[in-house]
């Protein structure tokens, strides 16, 4: 019989080597959580706090999104298949709502579903991540339109100051520790809108029956290149580059690039290669960019400004996507004609798939280094 894999090995695999992505799933779904084997230490890093009182039950080890042991059935179960994982078709698509529209990241298709969700009764509320700052968003469960507005689009208010963050700037949002905190909440159908790895490790849970992630029955997924994490020293180096004063930051969002919209109402687009230096360590081994276990998948590479690009894989995706469609909270981007509206959804779909081949591509060339050098122990 193969032998389970314990927090050791995942402390080994992924936590030492440098590819952790800080999620805190391992921490929050402990099977050994009373027992209080497992906390989040320093550099928010999963950590043994007792490694006797580990149940050795393995689950830490297969619900993480940096874990490869449950691809199999996860594929299966999706017919997944490359190079974007499974979908029934791609759309351009916005909001029809003009306070949403003012506030969105993209299209505010996003919060258009799950405001179509909250008020037909087809959930009682959604995991989002609530802006409280420039790089500084908090998960949240929203229950109603306000909290759902909370949490659109990208945009900041100028008057945070980033002096409030104490030196640590993220574009990146923890949420599984809100998806435990679901038990015990008498909440029955929930939403979560997240990243590849967030929406991947929600997946392993409900492959594994792990309570209370069945609680958990639309996924919408954002596309994702990368995210970032920096400290002060890195900030400072980050703008002499880039000649811009972060506190100056009014929007960010990411396309083919990353767009930086300062106060002055400019929107300066800069390569992604360009700030590789304040990526997270862990995303250069993720090999996921269009979310490829979501019910829908979204992001704005590939529209116009003001349309979310919008793929819908699952029965469950495409009867929200409809049902807000035919209610009218958002609407689909017209074209001139078929023949025009089959070759933009073309060229979207050739953007989607070259922008997952090229993330499948760095994370082959990153986990083969940690692999060649025994870098299991190589730092990032
Ligand atoms: C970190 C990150 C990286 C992204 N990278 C790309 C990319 O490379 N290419 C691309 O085309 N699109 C990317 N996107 C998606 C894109 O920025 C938009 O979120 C998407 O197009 C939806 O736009 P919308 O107007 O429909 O959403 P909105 O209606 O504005 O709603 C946005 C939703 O996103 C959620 N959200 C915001 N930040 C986070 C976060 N950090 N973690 C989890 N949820 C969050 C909010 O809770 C909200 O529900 C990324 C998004 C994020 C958050
Ligand atoms: S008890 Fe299970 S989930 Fe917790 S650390 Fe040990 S192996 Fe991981
Ligand atoms: S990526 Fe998440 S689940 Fe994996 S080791 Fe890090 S914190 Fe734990
Ligand atoms: S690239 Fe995105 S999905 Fe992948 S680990 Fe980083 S934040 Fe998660």
């Amino acid at each position: 019989m193969e032998e389970v894999k314990s927090f050791k090995d995942l402390s080994l695999e992924v936590v030492e080597a440098g590819i952790c992505g800080k999620c805190g799933g391992c921490v929050s779904f402990c099977s050994a959580g009373e027992l209080n084997a497992l906390r989040m230490g320093k550099n928010e890093l999963p950590q043994y706090i007792s490694e006797e009182n580990c149940l050795k039950c393995g689950i830490c080890y297969l619900i993480c999104p940096q874990t490869h042991t449950l691809d199999g059935e996860l594929q299966e179960k999706f017919s997944w298949k490359l190079p974007v994982g499974s979908y029934q078709k791609v759309i351009s698509a916005q909001t029809t709502n003009e306070k949403i529209r003012k506030i969105c990241t993209d299209g505010g298709v996003v919060t258009s579903l799950l405001m179509y969700l909250l008020e037909r009764n087809l959930i009682n509320g959604a995991i989002v991540s609530k802006k409280i700052g420039p790089f500084a968003r908090k998960a949240t469960i929203a229950k109603t339109h306000e909290e759902l507005l909370e949490a659109a689009g990208s945009a900041f208010s100028g008057s945070l100051h980033l002096e409030e963050l104490g030196g640590k700037y993220t574009t990146y949002t923890p949420i599984l520790s809100t998806v435990k905190s679901l038990e015990g909440k008498y909440l029955q159908d929930i939403a979560v809108v997240g990243t590849p790895c967030q929406i991947n490790a929600i997946r392993k849970m409900q492959c594994m029956g792990i309570i209370p992630a069945h609680l958990v029955k639309y996924t919408i997924g954002l596309f994702c290149t990368e995210n970032f994490s920096f400290d002060d020293v890195a900030r400072e180096r980050l703008e002499k580059k880039l000649d811009i004063n972060l506190s100056d930051i009014v929007k960010l969002n990411i396309k083919d690039d990353f767009m930086i919209t300062l106060t002055k109402d400019v929107t300066i687009h800069i390569p992604l290669a360009e700030i590789d230096e304040v990526a997270r360590p862990a995303c250069s081994a993720c090999q996921d960019f269009s979310n490829e276990y979501a019910d829908i998948s979204v992001g704005g590479l590939g529209s116009p400004d003001g349309y979310t690009t919008t793929l819908i894989r699952t029965e469950s995706g495409s009867s929200i996507f409809d049902g807000a469609l035919r209610k009218g909270y958002i609407r689909e981007r017209t074209f001139e004609s078929a023949e025009v509206s089959k070759l933009e959804k073309t060229k979207m779909m050739a953007k989607i798939v070259s922008h997952s081949r090229r993330k499948k591509m760095r994370a082959k060339k990153r986990l083969s280094k940690l692999t060649r050098g025994g870098a299991l122990s190589g730092k990032t």
